[in-house]
């Protein structure tokens, strides 16, 4: 019997991937102690683990702050996670004390649980409930010039929030190094390895387990005419514009829609709809899913896993960074078309490719059958309970990396060299122009030998 503690931040999307887990430790008779949050406890204690309320420790949040947070401001949230952190620090020293963990399990934007993992020395395991990213991966990422402001902006403010944690032990150099796992990190990622970017980059420190989606059910698709589901998740919903734009799309075609419009909404907005089309607050989104044979969506990334899960084909409509990604990755496997021009056109010749081109309901299915494959909360239970876990085998990204530092020390040099000579051979102006144009170049001509050393590793690691 292992004794395992569970960290996460509150919100859903995060939680829920991590509560079949804690049923399977449970039911294997571990003992899990879940450090969350009020508005969570039922389904954690339906779990059978041991809910601890840290909600009280949550920090005050101004009028300002909240509304950056509204707007996913990753600033202000990691300047709240140090907040957290500090403010939980000596009732989670009591608790670590006195439940002496074998293992932390914590969310991987969950602060309080990694740095609490790091600073008592306990084996921790972080659960991804996107795509893992790195280096690679994580350039599927397209960061709006508002994200990257509020990045390049919030780096001061967040550096002199993390000295705070110094004198209580957390020994943390930057942001990155929080938030960032790296391929020492046993993690726990909730897609297939098929479905993650950039796979092979990962060692075996991760555990793929595929998504997590509660449901008994299977694709059924058999009936008279189409269905098509619109949901654009259920933080940033409120956009009845694009939903009257779907109605005025979608009302004459010989098919079935079904909105789910969200909680913000007045549903009025919507004005009258057609016999076709249904709009609700909220669906069981699983179960509409089972029978459509589009998915209009956001592309949060349980969304994307649920259709696939179902073998529904999506037109992608991503709007953060990390919905770009999981767009990105679906496109690529062949199970959806970007909706990059949402007019009314724009959606109506969407829906109808999708409907009319079997390829992408064939990928869908592909996508269901890896999905159904893979070894889900078992698999990560037992991940858990055997970590920390070693691996000899190569780590490509630190391989790729080795040729950077190499190149950071041998082209400057090469290129002052250059320089000098054409400038004592030829002449001074050609030698600085040589010279500067080379520093230019440094960048690309970097990124094209890491390429070309990644791409050698792995076929390296495939003939292994
Ligand atoms: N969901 C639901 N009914 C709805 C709309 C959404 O059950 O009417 C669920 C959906 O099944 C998914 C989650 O809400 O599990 C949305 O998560 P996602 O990561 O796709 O997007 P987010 O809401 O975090 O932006």
């Amino acid at each position: 019997m292992k004794r395992i503690a569970f960290f996460c931040i509150p919100a859903h999307g995060h939680t829920n991937p991590m509560l079949p887990v804690a049923a399977e430790l449970v039911k294997r008779g571990d003992s899990v102690r879940f450090y969350s949050f009020d508005e969570f406890r039922d389904k954690i204690e339906k779990t059978g683990a041991a809910f601890i309320s840290c909600t009280s420790f949550l920090p005050e949040v101004n009028e300002e702050q909240m509304a950056r947070l509204m707007n996913v401001s990753q600033t202000e949230m990691t300047l709240q996670a140090i907040r957290t952190t500090l403010s939980m620090n000596d009732f989670l020293e009591e608790e670590f004390k006195r439940f002496c963990p074998d293992v932390v399990y914590t969310d991987s934007v969950c602060f309080w649980g990694k740095l609490n993992a790091w600073k008592h020395h306990v084996p921790m395991v972080c659960s991804t409930s996107t795509f893992a990213f790195n280096q690679l991966s994580s350039k599927y990422m397209k960061q709006s010039r508002a994200e990257v402001r509020d990045m390049m902006l919030g780096l001061p403010k967040i550096s002199k929030e993390l000295k705070t944690l110094r004198p209580y032990g957390y020994e943390v150099k930057s942001a990155l190094a929080l938030v960032a796992n790296n391929n020492q990190t046993d993690t726990v990622v909730y897609t297939s390895r098929r479905f993650q970017p950039y796979a092979e980059s990962f060692t075996s420190h991760y555990r793929f387990v595929g998504p997590s989606v509660f449901s008994e059910l299977l694709p059924q698709k058999d009936k008279a005419r189409p269905l098509i589901y619109i949901s654009l998740g259920t933080v940033i919903n409120d956009r009845p514009d694009f939903y009257r734009k779907c109605i005025a799309a979608l009302r004459d075609m010989d098919a079935d829609v079904i909105i789910s419009r969200g909680q913000y909404m007045d549903e009025k907005k919507l004005g009258d709809l057609p016999d076709n089309i249904q709009a609700f607050e909220r669906v069981d989104q699983l179960e509409v899913l089972s029978r459509a044979d589009v998915f209009i969506t956001h592309c949060g990334m349980n969304s994307v896993s649920e259709s696939l899960y179902m073998a529904t084909p999506m037109a992608l409509y991503p709007q953060t960074a990390e919905q770009h990604a999981v767009a990105r990755r679906t496109q690529e496997v062949g199970a959806g078309v970007m909706l990059a021009d949402d007019s009314i056109e724009g959606i109506r010749r969407t829906v109808k490719t999708l409907l009319s081109d079997q390829q992408y309901a064939k990928a869908a299915g592909e996508c269901c059958e890896d999905f159904r494959s893979c070894s889900g909360a078992k698999g990560a239970a037992e991940f858990i309970e055997n970590a920390p876990h070693t691996c000899d085998g190569i780590d490509p990204i630190a391989e790729m990396n080795k040729v950077n530092r190499l190149w950071s020390i041998i082209f400057p040099i090469l290129a002052t060299l250059i320089g000098i000579l054409l400038g004592t051979q030829i002449s001074w102006g050609l030698g600085i122009t040589v010279g500067l144009a080379l520093g230019v170049l440094s960048y690309p001509l970097n990124t094209c030998v890491q390429k070309l050393r990644y791409n050698a590793v792995i076929r390296k690691m495939k003939t292994q």
